[in-house]
């Protein structure tokens, strides 16, 4: 994960260790384990992390191995002081970024694994705390260098952080706006599902989900619930002398004049082709009756020359049923209510006839 710091850093302490040393005299047995230890093993261990499972975790085993042979080079240099603080400091630094404080203290207990597995084999080196000046030196420029290559990674992160939040907060606004439209269109499907798209009024899917629920609840509350089963008269002669496009707009003013007769709870569907059902919770017979007597009214007296020139007059007969016992289903209300429109029918449209069957 730090594949270049950490290789420019080692490369560094081999250099300064190195000068040491050339100082001191050391033999070619330290000098092999340096230049292994320095210049090889980074590039083995970064291999074997690159080709791990879990990569972090084979980084993690990487930092404290580091830390074990720190502790083995301390105890068989005798402690120079500036090359220990340096490659001890510099183990904590990398584990604790990893793990915290955490870190920190299993860096220490592998520097004194090293240590003590030098000192058991025998091969510590006579205390000798001092380093040259240059050494020194050196030391203090390589720790400052590391410190300046691990800030500057840190702050590309915290950037490459930052930018990452920014996208974030992005997309999880483009997901808001994606998730309301979402809504919005599945608001829309509802309602188209549930409405009739030439006349706006309800659909019968939506009377079939509504009416037995509006006759339950009427029976529970113990009041009237009526139905106007409503047709237009000789509709086919309209489409016929007008053309089918007339016969459309005389359907969705009809359907126009219907709503405006409403009441909050009332509901209008269109039933079939030029029918329409008017389904009125509470009413009584009586006053269904005069609901659908002013419905008619209203139709036959119409203005239709002032927006169809070509139509005069429309007029429609209605079929009233009233439920009031709570046993009543929707298809034998319905069914009542078409009874009374076919007499209505019979007896020469544009008229009004009431179901008595279910008066008693
Ligand atoms: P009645 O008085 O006995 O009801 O006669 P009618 O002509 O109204 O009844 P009929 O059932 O014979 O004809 C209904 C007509 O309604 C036939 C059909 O073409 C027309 N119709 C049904 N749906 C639509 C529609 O959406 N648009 C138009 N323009 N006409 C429709
Ligand atoms: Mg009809
Ligand atoms: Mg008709």
């Amino acid at each position: 994960m730090n594949h270049l710091n950490r290789s420019v850093s080692w490369i560094a302490a081999f250099i300064v260790i190195g000068i040491h040393f050339h100082e001191k005299g050391y033999g070619p047995v330290y000098w092999i384990c340096l230049a292994l230890h320095f210049l090889v093993y980074p590039h083995l261990v970064y291999w074997r992390a690159r080709r791990a499972e879990h990569q972090l975790k084979a980084e993690i085993q990487n930092l404290l191995c580091d830390n074990v042979l720190f502790g083995m080079w301390a105890m068989a240099l005798g402690f120079p002081l500036w090359i220990c603080h340096t490659l001890i400091s510099a183990g904590a630094l990398n584990l604790a970024i990893y793990r915290g404080a955490k870190g920190v203290l299993q860096a220490l207990l592998a520097v004194l694994g090293g240590a003590a597995f030098i000192y058991v084999i025998g091969a510590a080196g006579p205390l000798s705390l001092d380093t040259s000046p240059l050494v020194s030196t050196l030391c203090m420029s390589a720790m400052l260098f590391y410190l300046l290559l691990f800030a500057r990674s840190m702050y590309g992160r915290t950037v490459l952080l930052s930018e990452t939040r920014v996208k974030l907060r992005r997309s999880e606004q483009a997901l808001q706006r994606q998730l309301e439209a979402v809504q919005a269109l599945q608001l829309q499907l509802t309602d188209q599902a549930n409405h009739d798209a030439l006349t706006g009024l309800y659909n019968r899917r939506y009377l079939d989900d509504t009416l037995p629920r509006e006759l339950d609840r009427c029976a529970r509350a113990g009041s009237p619930i009526s139905v106007l089963l409503i047709d237009l008269d000789h509709f086919k002669s309209i489409n016929d002398t007008h053309g089918h496009a007339v016969g459309d707009e005389v359907l969705k003013r009809a359907a126009a004049i219907l709503q405006q007769q409403l009441r909050a709870s009332d509901i209008c569907c269109r039933y079939g082709g030029e029918e329409f059902l008017m389904v009125l919770p509470g009413m009584d017979l009586d006053a269904a009756l005069t609901r659908a007597e002013h419905c008619r009214q209203l139709m036959a007296h119409h203005a239709w020359d002032q927006e169809l020139p070509s139509v005069i007059r429309v007029t429609l007969s209605v079929g009233v049923a009233c439920a009031m016992d709570g046993d009543t289903t929707q298809d034998a209300l319905i069914h009542r209510a078409d009874m009374a429109l076919y007499q209505a029918k019979a007896g020469g449209r544009n008229r009004v006839v009431l179901d008595t069957s279910g008066a008693d």
